[in-house]
């Protein structure tokens, strides 16, 4: 049987972080993922991710987003990928508005943790906001949020560049290895992943949408899996989408309960820009969730929260995907033991809001498992101790 310092449980955003850490500080370390990441059927696809540094979900993030971005340049210099474009960040909401993203008061939140942590920012009225981004119709009670270093991430080159980097330094990659069981045994965990046994002192599981089926019955239930959809329409007036000149963005709509988020055309005016709705439907698991998106939801995502909204932004649909929030009651993070000992630790998908934490995650687990402190990280705010279980 294989012996490792660390084994690493799935691959995506979280686990590719973590085995790169690993790996760069000479640990013997596997990881092992049931496909081979970067993939299309769990939460880290897509072409982007918002990066922000003030975070309304909870200012105790604010650090690990700050040294993700440390992180994020570290890796483009040492692999020569491009990862993370740098293009303002533009938060709309209003007093009037019922929306809010993730948590209640998400808004003034992100205010007061970009005060709390000297974000750079700046607070627009509706008539600043017409003449600096005319491609958003805001109505006259509307407010932004301004954040110059925010942007979007390339999540599938986050990853892959990781996992690069992991290899690069010695990590063992399995990919097509379905995990099958985990146990302590005396010196260790036992852990059988694609018909292969293997041990290793700690475990990390980074299962994503998977994590929940791992867990016993009471801690299973703190996990909603959500299906999310992603839009790239075309626009009519390229010109206004050009990441030059427009900032990624996050929209508390004035209609009831809406969230809508978006990017500028990342990959030219022909791939589009990508529009996204919060959907807070019935929950589901990744075996069995629609991957399909049917023209009919399209079309009314375009009419009921994109068309009053953004005029620029034609119905012509590019293109469109699914993929998986896994949110838990209070949308923060679980970052625990499984069980009673520290050999196995739960890194979990982060409600929706993880992966511009990722690399500052990865590195604060990896730290962690090698029994160093990883200051950047709240452990009160991530345990599960904090729902009672
Ligand atoms: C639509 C959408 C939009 C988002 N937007 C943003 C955003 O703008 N900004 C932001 O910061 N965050 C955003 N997020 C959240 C962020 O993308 C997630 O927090 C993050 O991607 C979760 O990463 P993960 O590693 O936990 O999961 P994943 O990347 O899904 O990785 C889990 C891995 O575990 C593997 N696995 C599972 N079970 C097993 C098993 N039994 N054996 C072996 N391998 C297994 C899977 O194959 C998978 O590769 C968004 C998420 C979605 C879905």
């Amino acid at each position: 049987m294989d012996r490792f310092d660390v084994i690493v449980v799935g691959l995506g955003a979280m686990g590719a972080a973590a085995v790169w850490q690993l790996a760069r500080r000479g640990v013997r370390v596997l990881g092992v993922d049931q496909y081979s990441p970067p993939h299309a059927l769990g939460s880290s696809h897509g072409d982007t991710r918002i990066t922000r540094l003030a975070i309304g979900e909870g200012a105790h993030y604010s650090p690990l987003a700050a040294r993700s971005h440390a992180l994020w340049r570290e890796i483009e210099a040492e692999t020569g990928a491009d990862l993370m474009t740098t293009t303002g960040m533009l938060l709309i909401s209003s007093s009037a508005t019922r929306a809010s993203v993730h948590v209640p008061h998400f808004f003034r939140n992100t205010l007061e943790a970009a005060d709390l942590h000297g974000v750079d920012h700046e607070r627009l009225d509706a008539d600043e906001m017409r003449r600096r981004f005319p491609q958003f119709a805001v109505a006259d009670e509307e407010l932004g949020y301004y954040e110059p270093g925010a942007g979007f991430l390339r999540p599938e080159a986050c990853i892959e560049a990781q996992l690069t980097l992991a290899r690069r330094h010695g990590a063992v990659i399995r990919t097509g290895a379905r995990l099958q069981s985990l146990a302590e045994t005396g010196g260790g965990v036992r852990v059988e992943a694609g018909g292969q046994a293997f041990e290793a002192g700690r475990v990390l599981l980074c299962l994503g949408a998977w994590l929940p089926e791992q867990l016993p019955a009471a801690r299973r239930g703190l996990f909603t899996v959500r299906r999310q959809v992603l839009y790239w329409f075309a626009v009519d007036r390229p010109e206004l989408f050009d990441p030059a000149r427009c900032p990624v963005f996050i929209w508390e709509l004035p209609v009831a309960d809406r969230v809508i988020y978006g990017f500028p055309a990342v990959d030219g005016p022909s791939g589009g820009v990508k529009v996204a709705t919060e959907q807070q439907g019935v929950a589901t698991h990744p075996r069995d969730v629609d991957r399909s998106v049917a023209p009919s939801e399209a079309a009314e995502t375009h009419r009921d929260c994109i068309a009053p909204f953004l005029p620029a932004v034609s119905d012509r649909l590019i293109k469109a995907a699914a993929c998986l929030y896994t949110v838990t009651p209070d949308a923060g993070f679980v970052v625990d033991r499984l069980g009673d000992s520290d050999r196995v630790t739960v890194v979990s998908a982060c409600s929706g809001h993880g992966f511009k934490h990722s690399a500052a995650l990865g590195e604060a687990v990896a730290d962690r498992a090698l029994g160093a402190s990883a200051p950047l990280i709240d452990l009160d705010a991530v345990r599960w101790a904090r729902f009672g279980r």
